[in-house]
Formats: C-alpha cells, structure tokens, sequence
C-alpha cells in the first residue's frame, strides 16, 4: 500500500466518548482528516445513514467481500460484522488526507499486522466501569441486554489497551479532545505514558 496520508486508529470500550470525540477532531481538522465508513450487518439505528455512518449490508454481501479480500480488517462485534474496506481507506491515504478508523481491538490487531507505515493508535479509557454503564443506559440507544453483552466486551479490550501507542483518559470531554489534538497535530508533544497506565491499572483491579 502506497501511502502518504496517515492511519489514525481510534478503539475503546462502547460509551467511552470515542464517536463524539472523533466528530470533534474532524470537524476541526478543515478536511485534513476523515472517517473511514465500515460496512457492517448491523441494522441502522435511528439517524444513521447508508454510506455515511456505515455501509449497511447483509451477510451474504459482507461475506463476498470477504471472500474477495475487500476488507483491510473485520471482525465480528457484539453479534454483528464490521469490516474498513481497503479501497475506501487506500484511495483517501494516496490523496494525503489522514484517515480515521473508529474500530475495536480485535481489528486494531489485525491491522498491526499489515505493512502500513504511518500508523497511530488511540486508544480511549473510561473514567470506570460504572460510568460506562451509566453512560450507556443515559444515551438510550441500546436495550439492556445489548447493554450487558458491551459492558462484558469493555473489560475484554481494555486487556488489550496497552498495545495502543497512546492511552486517553475521557473524564472530562476538552481535556480528553486536546489531548487527542496534540497527539495527531503537534509534533512535540509528550505523552506521558505513566499517568496513563496507572489509570488504566487502577480500572481493571
Ligand atoms: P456500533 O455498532 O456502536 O456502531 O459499533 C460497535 C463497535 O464496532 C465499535 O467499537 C466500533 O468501533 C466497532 N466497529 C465499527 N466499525 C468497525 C470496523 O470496520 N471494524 C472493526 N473491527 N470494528 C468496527
């Protein structure tokens, strides 16, 4: 893959704030940054739009994308497939323009695997395991059962959160969107690691 633009990977537990901290960074990126739209066989919800917020698909059509190695990454996630299409992400990377992936751990691995240079990986952390749920159950999206089915996924992937290259605590929604600015747009910031990974510690004692 030829590429000049970079990957900007965000992950983290549902209702950690990851949407609206990516819609934040690219609406103030003036068109230097855009999400990628996955292709998922997941219902829309309400609001959502074909090929705007993903590319609603059935099974059978994910799996011939599948079959035609169309995917850069899938992966299965809470009952549903999501895959980033490689053409989608190829094409906005060979134009310059620096591209958002808004996927779960399991596709951050297989991406690590693949030959892309200019990767960075973020990876966001809830402030606890409680706030996640109530922020869950306050947004109103999903039913209690999906609900549980996330919050048990949420301990799974931040397991995996120390293989990001930076972790950002979401506790105060400003701190967290400078800190996600300084790390994609200036050149000298210094992540302090530490901080970072104790907060992460302390969540999963
Ligand atoms: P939602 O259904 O709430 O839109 O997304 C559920 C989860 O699937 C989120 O963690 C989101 O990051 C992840 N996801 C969305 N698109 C993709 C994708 O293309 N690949 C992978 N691996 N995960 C995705």
């Amino acid at each position: 893959m030829s590429n000049s633009g970079k990957l900007i990977i965000f992950a983290a537990p549902s209702g950690a704030g990851k949407s609206s901290l990516i819609k934040k960074i690219i609406k103030d990126s003036e068109n230097n940054l855009e999400l990628s739209v996955s292709a998922t066989t997941r219902l829309p919800r309400e609001g959502e739009t074909h090929g705007k917020d993903y590319f609603f698909i059935t099974e059978k059509e994910f799996n011939e994308l599948k079959s035609n190695q169309a995917f850069l990454e899938f992966a299965e996630v809470h009952g549903h497939q999501y895959g980033t299409i490689k053409s989608f992400v190829d094409e906005k990377l060979e134009e310059g323009i620096h591209v958002i992936l808004d996927i779960d751990v399991q596709g951050f691995t297989q991406i690590q695997k693949a030959i892309i240079k200019d990767i960075i990986s973020i990876f966001i952390i809830p402030p606890s395991l409680d706030e996640l749920k109530k922020r869950l159950v306050l947004r109103g999206l999903d039913s209690n059962d999906v609900i549980d089915k996330r919050l048990e996924n949420a301990r799974k992937e931040l397991e995996q959160a120390e293989n990001f290259d930076y972790l950002v605590l979401n506790d105060d929604f400003n701190m967290a969107y400078n800190e996600i600015a300084s790390i994609i747009f200036d050149k000298d910031y210094e992540y302090n690691v530490t901080n970072n990974k104790n907060i992460l510690e302390d969540l999963l004692n």
